[in-house]
């Protein structure tokens, strides 16, 4: 399954923003945008960042969508289709879609510190959905649904006693986890609320109308 594969924090350092995609270091004093702040290419306090245009931001809205969902272009194209043939407002239903990608949905529920993490754990074949063990991050959960740590991953050494630490974790209200079970569940879909409000669907859906 391809993904990007090069420096994240340079996707952050690009948008200008902390875009969370390596978990625990994005709180920490390690984090790329703390230390650097400039975009790559610009060293900190020297030069201006030039006049960006209307479309450039629309391009830089959509980037960072894909950027924080982990999702290449070829994927959000398909997601942006899928959303636009649905009834409702083409922006919202395209960040719910997002949203309701397995991977992402591993992530919510506290299974990964990361997406990043949270799609390798589907790939290995960590997860399950609805009992059968899945590897395809970008597959979209609908309400009811179940995903869990596969069986045989809770002897793995990453899951070994998880169950405390997800006591911990805070989780959205469109799903519902029992940590003893390391399963949660869909109880509802996203709305816009739960989402990022840094994202800014509007841009998006301007950005391919155009
Ligand atoms: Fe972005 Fe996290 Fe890297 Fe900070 S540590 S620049 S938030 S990926």
């Amino acid at each position: 399954m391809a993904r990007y594969s090069g420096p994240v924090c340079r996707l952050c350092r690009r948008a200008g923003e902390k875009l969370m995609l390596k978990g625990e270091r994005c709180s920490g004093p390690k984090c790329g945008v703390e230390r650097h702040g400039a975009p790559p290419g610009q060293t900190a306090g020297r030069g201006r960042r030039r006049k960006v245009s209307e479309r450039g931001l629309q391009l830089r809205e959509k980037q960072k969508a894909r950027h924080m969902y982990g999702v290449l272009e070829r994927q959000f194209r398909k997601h942006f289709a899928v959303a636009g043939s649905r009834p409702g407002v083409t922006g919202e239903n395209l960040l719910q879609i997002l949203e309701m990608r397995l991977d992402n949905v591993v992530y919510r529920l506290g299974l990964a510190d990361s997406r990043a993490q949270a799609r390798q754990l589907v790939n290995h074949g960590h997860i399950a959905l609805n009992g059968r063990v899945t590897n395809i991050p970008s597959c979209i959960v609908r309400v009811g649904d179940i995903v869990s740590v596969a069986e045989l991953a809770r002897k793995n050494g990453y899951f070994e006693g998880y169950e405390e630490e997800l006591q911990r974790r805070d989780i959205p209200g469109w799903l519902v986890m029992d940590p003893q079970k390391m399963s949660g569940r869909v109880v509802a879909a996203p709305a816009r609320t739960d989402i990022d409000s840094r994202l800014n669907e509007q841009a998006i859906v301007e950005y391919y109308s155009r």
